[in-house]
């Protein structure tokens, strides 16, 4: 005679397996809400597949800048988002991320609103294209771009090795540079974790 003890037992572990069979068939749906349109929708929970990302080859699109101090303003405030974003990227980027930084200075490069400063970047660009890597590698090698830049305009190169303190967002990350050794950032066969500080920009 089975006990009413043991019945329970059994007929809570046959509802636990109905259910797990049951959200395993079907996982939960959850609302979505679109922060753009603020329209409601459902999301089954399975992964879309990546949109492909144009316009990321075309030229520049922007004119002249002609005014020197607003040129100087928006490359002021341009870098400071840029060295930020590198300095805040993973330390182990997916694909997706990765796919994702390069096309941002692909098409950063068509659009920035200074058309002439586009054009060189466009041609800094093809010779020295965006490592992606890491947030070392990536961070490394656009203070290696700004430091070409700086060079051309006469300007005073900076030491790669002080990113973090000048662009310390109080986020509490590991400093730049701390465990690797010092390959060249330019070295561009080396798109890889292995790129480590580089002193003087060079
Ligand atoms: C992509 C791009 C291309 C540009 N091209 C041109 C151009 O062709 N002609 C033109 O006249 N202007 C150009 N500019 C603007 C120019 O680079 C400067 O931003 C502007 O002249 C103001 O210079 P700045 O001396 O205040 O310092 P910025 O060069 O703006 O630098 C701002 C701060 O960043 C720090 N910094 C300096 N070098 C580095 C580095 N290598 N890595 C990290 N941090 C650094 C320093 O603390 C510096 O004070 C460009 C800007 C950008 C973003």
């Amino acid at each position: 005679m089975i006990s009413r003890f043991a019945k329970s037992f059994v007929a809570i572990v046959v509802a636990l397996l109905l259910l797990s069979t049951v959200t395993f068939l079907h996982p939960p749906s959850r609302s979505y809400i679109d922060p753009w349109s603020g329209e409601q929708s459902l999301h089954s929970g399975k992964a879309h597949a990546n949109p492909p990302i144009h316009g990321t080859d075309g030229g520049v699109i922007m004119s002249k800048l002609g005014n020197a101090t607003a040129k100087a303003e928006l490359g002021r405030a341009t870098w400071k988002l840029l060295h930020t974003m590198t300095l805040r990227y993973p330390e182990k980027p997916t694909p997706d991320e990765r796919e994702a930084l390069s096309s941002y200075f692909y098409l950063f490069s068509r659009l920035y609103p200074c058309g002439e400063c586009a054009a060189e970047f466009q041609m800094l660009l093809k010779k020295h294209p965006p490592q992606t890597a890491s947030r070392l590698s990536a961070s490394l090698w656009l203070c290696a771009l700004h430091n070409i830049v700086n060079e051309r305009l006469h300007k005073l190169e900076f030491d790669c090795a002080h990113l973090d303190e000048t662009y310390d967002c109080g986020c509490g990350d590991e400093p730049v540079g701390a465990k690797s050794p010092t390959p060249d950032p330019m070295d561009l066969g080396r798109d890889g974790d292995e790129v480590g500080m580089m002193r003087g920009g060079k």
